[in-house]
């Protein structure tokens, strides 16, 4: 970590133009970057560009009939932000999850979607809000759709010189719930997550979103649009949705957690989460 070039640029432009260097990673919070660094994860790194104080990237704000999440903005400037609780609660509940309170401190948005972890716990939240994601390289912006977004675990369509500016949601009321099962209350990494946003709009819409069930977080489509065809949402048409998202899971076994272990939770997540929301 001795011989890293550290640079601070003053302006969105001047850190993606660092970025052009392969070399060159920025940093946000760093909770998660300077841990993997100190454990050799990066041999060929050259430097990191700290774009931690770039103040563009670090508001929430509103722009016609839309709400506009910088990347830096940290998981507690999400969950004490008035316009979050009302309108995008998921994403609140996701964002309290991750760590403890010091993490959530320093822990932005940006990074945790950035690392393309397939249990990054703020990720599902997105998806059900679908919510898009601004890639910036200095000079022109590019939109996509969060489920476009991610290749593989740890891969995304990032290239050098770009950065993520950061995600625009809708302006709509939602309600919604944010469920995780680690192996600890805190601190722990989710053997499995699921994110369920729902709004009217004249009519009911239902996103269902889990994550670590398979390389990229899936969306349970089958169970959503399901839910947008009850009438009336009971007991047995919960059921019957978790039986959708259990199939809808393609989980593996790892060091977390077995896959039936996890394919059977997508089940319950479903019914705790549908359940929450409609009460
Ligand atoms: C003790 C501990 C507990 C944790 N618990 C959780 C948890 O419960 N849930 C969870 O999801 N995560 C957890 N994490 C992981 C991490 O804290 C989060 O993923 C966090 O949101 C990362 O944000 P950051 O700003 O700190 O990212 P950084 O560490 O600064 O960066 C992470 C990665 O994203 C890249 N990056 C950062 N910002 C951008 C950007 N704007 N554009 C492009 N690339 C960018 C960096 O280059 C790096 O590759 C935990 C980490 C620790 C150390």
């Amino acid at each position: 970590m001795n011989n890293l070039q550290f640079i601070r640029p003053a302006s969105v432009q001047a850190a993606c133009e660092a970025l052009k260097n392969p070399g060159f990673m920025p940093v946000a919070g760093g909770s998660d970057l300077v841990v993997k660094i100190r454990n050799g994860l990066y041999p060929n790194l050259e430097g990191i560009v700290d774009i931690g104080d770039l103040a563009p990237l670090n508001l929430i704000r509103t722009d016609e009939n839309r709400v506009i999440i910088g990347s830096g903005c940290t998981m507690n400037q999400i969950i004490n932000d008035r316009l979050m609780q009302d309108y995008f609660p998921a994403l609140v509940k996701a964002a309290a999850t991750v760590g403890a309170l010091q993490i959530r401190n320093s822990a932005t948005i940006g990074g945790n979607v950035a690392n393309a972890s397939p249990a990054g716990d703020t990720i599902p939240a997105l998806y059900s809000l679908e919510a898009r994601v601004l890639i910036t390289n200095g000079s022109s912006t590019r939109k996509v759709p969060i489920d476009e977004f991610f290749l593989s675990p740890g891969k995304t369509l990032i290239q050098a010189g770009e950065i993520i500016e950061g995600f625009t949601l809708l302006l709509r009321k939602t309600r919604g719930e944010f469920l995780k099962l680690g192996e600890r209350r805190a601190h722990a990494i989710s053997k499995i997550n699921m994110a369920v946003s729902t709004w009217n709009d004249g009519r009911n819409h239902w996103r269902i979103a889990m994550g670590s069930v398979a390389p990229t977080v899936l969306r349970c489509r089958e169970a959503e649009e399901f839910l947008e065809s009850c009438a009336q949402i009971d007991e047995a048409a919960i059921n019957k949705a978790a039986e959708m998202a259990i199939n809808t899971a393609k989980p593996i076994s790892d060091l977390r957690s077995t896959s039936a272990y996890r394919k059977r939770m997508a089940g319950v997540l479903l019914k705790r989460s549908v359940t929450a929301i409609i009460k």
